[in-house]
Formats: structure tokens, sequence, C-alpha cells
């Protein structure tokens, strides 16, 4: 049996002629930048987060770069974030002439740890950027206590945690702007990049979605020096086709964790997901932790199963920011789990016949290799 790690397939035949439709709609007004498209979705995801500003841009690292942008962060501020995340959570911080301050994670949760980032603040502190990792929210309420106290600018990275809630409230709507990605590995994915900021305040949403035309606030006169980042028409008009199903999908999700979790309860060798009684997650991805995990992941490969490691290099260690000074061996939670931690296939469609081959299998190493 062959299972991958994720499967879009079967998703798309399912939906297939409402995004037709909604694709060929595009093409008829010929209105590919912004106009009506973008704007119906800004609006449906306004209605979704029950917010007053939805900005569609063309990735999620734009939405964080434009948050960043907006916020007026530049050289000589420092950005609290972790360094366990993708990429562009902190080269963002880097591109605006911003220095990243790295507070590492709580190993639980692969969230950035609310103590160690509280004791990474200075004087120079501009913002800090949140992210809440594989579809769990990051600890918000520290967060939202000391950015009052010390008024820094508070950037969620919810890129992999769309719909997700804390104490009961969607991510993203707790600090000064929320980011998302639809790149198509996301719970809410497009045919291509895009992403969006959300915000309820006037002030950052009108700049940034200035900074998304080159800064324009009138055509061609240009009050910033922005940059090009807009969500395609083509990307809205399937977005909106698939908003309707997000909360269903993400349900999926959480059920098929919540059978991995069942079956591997009690078996040695393996840490599953912890997720807080207070958050729901949207299980954006599956990630167990194993002593074995390179092992594992060669076995699984073997037997047809497709896994990935988020995150192989944790960002203070990659090649890149090397000039930032943060040396192997500081961040010590970071560095295990990027040698430890494994995603399985979690996506809504995986089914169980294919979920209890990869519960069968990964049993089976276990046994093998008696962890
Ligand atoms: C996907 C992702 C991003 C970037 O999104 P793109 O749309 O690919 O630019 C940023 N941060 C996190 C945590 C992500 O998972």
């Amino acid at each position: 049996m062959e299972v991958k790690l994720l499967d879009l397939i079967p998703q798309y035949k399912k939906i297939k002629d409402e995004i037709h439709r909604a694709v060929d709609q595009v093409f008829s007004s010929q209105q590919f930048i912004l106009g009506p498209s973008v704007a119906r979705f800004e609006k449906s995801m306004e209605n979704y987060y029950g917010v007053e500003h939805v900005v569609g841009t063309a990735s999620g690292s734009d939405a964080i770069l434009l948050s960043l942008m907006a916020m007026g962060v530049g050289p000589g501020d420092e950005v609290i974030t972790t360094p366990y995340s993708f990429f562009s959570t902190v080269s963002s911080i880097v591109r605006v002439g911003a220095t990243p301050v790295f507070a590492d994670i709580d190993p639980r949760t692969f969230n950035i740890d609310p103590d160690k980032a509280a004791s990474a603040f200075s004087e120079r502190t501009k913002a800090v950027i949140v992210v809440h990792l594989f579809g769990q929210s990051a600890e918000m309420d520290q967060f939202t206590e000391i950015a009052a106290e010390r008024g820094v600018f508070i950037v969620e990275d919810a890129c992999q945690s769309i719909g997700a809630l804390y104490h009961g409230k969607k991510c993203g709507m707790f600090g000064d702007t929320g980011c998302f990605s639809f790149f198509p590995s996301k719970n809410l994915g497009g045919p291509g990049d895009g992403g969006m900021v959300i915000t309820d305040n006037s002030d950052i949403a009108d700049r940034i979605r200035a900074l998304r035309v080159h800064g324009e606030e009138e055509k061609y006169k240009h009050k910033y020096i922005g940059i090009n980042s807009r969500l395609d028409a083509i990307q809205a008009a399937v977005l909106e086709v698939k908003l309707g199903y997000l909360e269903e999908w993400n349900r999926a999700r959480r059920q098929n964790a919540s059978r991995y979790e069942k079956a591997f309860s009690g078996l040695r060798g393996i840490t599953t997901p912890f997720i807080e009684e207070y958050n729901e997650s949207t299980f954006n991805q599956y990630v167990i932790r194993t002593s074995e995990r390179d092992e594992m992941r060669a076995y699984l490969a073997d037997k047809g199963i497709g896994t990935a490691i988020y995150y192989p290099v944790p960002l203070h260690c990659q090649e890149c920011f090397c000039f930032l000074g943060w040396e192997r061996g500081r961040l010590p939670e970071s560095e295990r789990a990027a040698d430890e931690t494994l995603a399985l296939p979690i996506y809504p469609e995986l089914g169980v016949r294919k979920q209890d081959y990869v519960i069968e299998t990964i049993t089976e190493f276990l046994d093998k290799n008696s962890l």
C-alpha cells in the first residue's frame, strides 16, 4: 500500500465542479489583480474571524513581512521569536533590517516558551512573532500581557493554524496582526501561493493595503516604498469555495489525530503530540517524537509511507543566519526537536485503511527495535 504524507487529489475530486465554476468566473471577468474576487474573499474571511480587516497577500511569508513593515520595525530594533519554525518567520525580521532574538521552545508543544521569551526582552524589543506550530496555539495570554506592559507589537504567525482555538478564541486574533498562508499544503490551501493578514487595527490595515501595491494610496502616488504582494483573483476564487469546507476538514484531521493517539498511547519509544486541554488544534501536521527517528523514517519509506521532518535544522543553525552569532548548543530544546520529530500522514481524506496501515507499520518498527 502507498500512503502519501499529503494527497490533495481526493479533496480536489470532491469539489472539482465548484472550483471550476469559480475559476471560470474569474476568466470571464478577465480581472486577475484584486477586484471583486479578492474583495469577496476578504469579506468572507472578515466574517469567519469576526475581525475588522482582512488583507490578501501573495504569500504567508509576505503577510509576516508586510506586518513588520507596517509596524515600522527596522534597523536597531529587536524582534523576539522561535528558532523552531518555517524559514520566513525569521527571514522577514532580517529583511526589514531588524535583529531576531531567539527564545527556545517548550518541548511538549514545540511552541515558543513564554518564560524564555520574557527574559529575552530588552530596551530595543519592538515586536514578538509568535508561531502557532503544527496547528496548536502558543501561550497567548502571557504574550499579550507582556506586550501591553512593554508596548511592543505582536505578530502571530498562524500559517499552520487557520481555525485553531485558544481558550475558545481563534488564533490570529490575539496579536496586532495574524498572518496566514494558503500554500497548497496548509489546511486551507489554494492552487498556488497566497496569504493574508487579519487585524482590528485600521492604521495597520491601511498601511498593508498600500504596501502590497508598491506603497500607493492613490494611483501613482507612492506614500511608502512598498512591494508587489497581492492575493491573486484566481487564488481568492478557489479559496472562497474551500473556506466553506474548512471546519469539516479540520474536524477530520482532529479525528485522525485521536485515532493515532489511541493506537500509540502506551507504546514505548514514541511520544505523541501534546495538546493543552484549552486548545483545539488544526493538526496541519501530526508530529511525533522518537529517538530512532531516521531509522523509523527509512522503515516507513520502505513500506510506502510518506513522512517529513519539520524542521531538520533550527533557524539559528541555518547557514544564512550564521552572522547573527547564535551557536549550536544555545537553544537545546529546538535542536533536540530537530533530531527527534517526524510528521505522519494526517490529511482529512486519509481514511481508516491507510491510517491503520501506518499504525501497524509503526508498531512493527517499534517491536523490532524494542524501543
Ligand atoms: C507556510 C508557513 C509560512 C510561509 O507561508 P508561505 O505562504 O509559504 O510563504 C510561514 N510560517 C509558517 C510557520 C508556515 O508554516
